[in-house]
């Protein structure tokens, strides 16, 4: 779920986040069938994908769980479980119900995830690319120390570039 938050933040915080973007990253995590999404949940979700970064960016588990509890309480309901009428299995959901807006059950399902994670880790469950030319949110799953790019590409640019600027120029 986590991963899931994370990949649509990606896609959202994008320059142009479009329709196709955000439907094939709902694909790629699962969610089946016709999905109906508009232009203006797109632009909904990017402002919930703005909120969801600021919890990834907070410098530490305390500022990143107070912003996570202003999210849950302003947008998680009660958890329930759904099986969207028998065509899925059974699941939690804590958005208000199956048909809530995509922003709604995008920043309450996402601030869930992101809560679960901190709680099981006792740190910021992401960060944002230490790469200026990049700073997109990654997730950060615990074990050994915490990570700085969001890929290994960014890693390796970043290195490449500091080698070169410490390497005298004739
Ligand atoms: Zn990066």
């Amino acid at each position: 779920m986590a991963a899931r938050a994370v990949d649509l933040c990606v896609a959202l915080l994008h320059e142009e986040p479009s329709v196709a973007s955000v439907t094939r990253v709902l694909h790629e995590h699962g969610e089946s069938g016709d999905l109906v999404l508009r232009e203006g949940d797109v632009a909904r979700m990017r402002a919930a994908a703005e909120r969801l970064r600021d919890v990834l960016a907070a410098p530490d588990a305390g500022k990143a769980a107070e912003l996570l509890n202003g999210l849950l309480a302003e947008a998680a309901h009660p958890p329930r479980l759904t099986s969207h009428g028998g065509t899925a299995t059974w699941h939690v959901h804590v958005d208000s119900h199956d048909d809530a807006p995509w922003e709604e059950w995008f920043l309450a399902s996402s601030a869930m995830a992101f809560a679960v994670l901190l709680a099981d880790h006792q740190r910021v469950p992401g960060g944002l690319c230490a790469s200026a030319s990049c700073r997109r949110p990654y997730l950060d799953l615990g074990g050994g120390s915490p990570r700085r790019y969001c890929s290994a590409r960014c890693a390796t640019r970043e290195r490449v570039a500091a080698h070169r600027s410490r390497t005298p120029t004739r």
